[in-house]
């Protein structure tokens, strides 16, 4: 489904999105907001960290997707009514599903409309991280890993002996003397001279993963600029899939997708759209009865 109100004719032109955030993420997520929708994304500064830390001091309470939707009704309890619009995002790291053997960030953008009365969310995985963490003990480990890690443009965290240390913690380490500096301060309260050694996740200092919010952010601009063709409200999009997709050889169903589901965010109205593998049929190799 294309764009259908974009620019001045946008919904949200001259709008204001409040965006609760502690790490500068305006820098990813203005521009696309902008741009599409003509709307300005303002930052409500605020110490996120006590939703959790990627460094893992404090954990996470919840999942991802409650803990983003925690951060963007905060700015609605601080600012009350005259907040229409609340955004916030939230990233998680780990090995990648689809790709053995290297990270992923999977980032999620959380959107309250208190104008049209909807929520929305999208999400994106990326394989376009740095994101590793290693114990080391020598010079020439700390400078290969400071180069696998895109060091310095991308900061580096460090701890004596391993992640559980809470102090002394060396964060957002983005020069070389810093770095140096850090490894001798942790050696200092090591047992063995092992140092834990991490990429910094947030966003200002992590220009991988503000790339990965940017995108996001593009996609989700898109979302709002289109809008639902029974009631014509924002957001309309992929909600959901339908599997089931017939096999070739035998006729029987499938595993893999058979149509997208279109939905609106706030009426009841539904379309059912081609994959975006765009495949009539599938291949037996994927049949349960044909390859079992
Ligand atoms: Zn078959
Ligand atoms: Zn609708």
């Amino acid at each position: 489904m294309a764009e259908n109100r974009l620019g001045s004719s946008s919904a949200y032109a001259g709008g204001c999105m409040i965006l609760t955030t502690k790490h500068a993420k305006s820098i990813a997520i203005g521009p696309p907001f902008w741009d599409k929708l003509n709307a300005s994304v303002v930052e409500y500064v605020v110490n996120t960290d006590e939703l959790g830390t990627f460094s893992g001091e404090i954990a996470r309470v919840g999942d991802a997707l409650e803990c983003v939707r925690r951060k963007c009704e905060w700015s609605l309890e601080r600012f009350g009514d005259k907040v229409e619009f609340a955004l916030a995002s939230e990233g998680s790291f780990g090995p990648h599903p689809g790709i053995l053997f290297l990270p992923g960030d999977h980032e999620i953008l959380y959107f309250i409309d208190r104008r049209h009365d909807f929520h929305l969310h999208l999400s994106l995985l990326s394989k376009e991280t740095n994101y590793r963490m290693e114990m080391i003990d020598s010079v020439e480990a700390l400078s290969q890993f400071a180069k696998m890690a895109k060091f310095p443009s991308h900061a580096l965290i460090l701890r004596p002996n391993d992640r559980n240390t809470r102090q002394p913690i060396f964060k957002g380490i983005n020069s070389q003397a810093a770095l140096e500096e850090a490894f001798i301060e942790c050696k200092k309260f090591t047992v063995e001279g092992k140092v834990w050694i991490e990429t910094d996740m947030r966003a200002q200092y992590n220009p991988s993963r503000m790339a990965v919010i940017r995108e996001l952010s593009k996609k989700f601009a898109s979302r709002l600029a289109t809008h639902c063709p029974a009631c014509d409200v924002p957001g309309w999009g992929a909600i959901g899939v339908e599997k089931g997709l017939l096999c070739s050889g035998c006729g029987g169903k499938t595993a893999l997708i058979k149509h997208e589901i279109y939905g609106c965010t706030r009426c009841v109205y539904r379309e059912v759209h081609q994959s975006t593998h765009g495949l009539e049929q599938a291949d037996p190799g994927n049949c349960p009865y044909c390859n079992p």
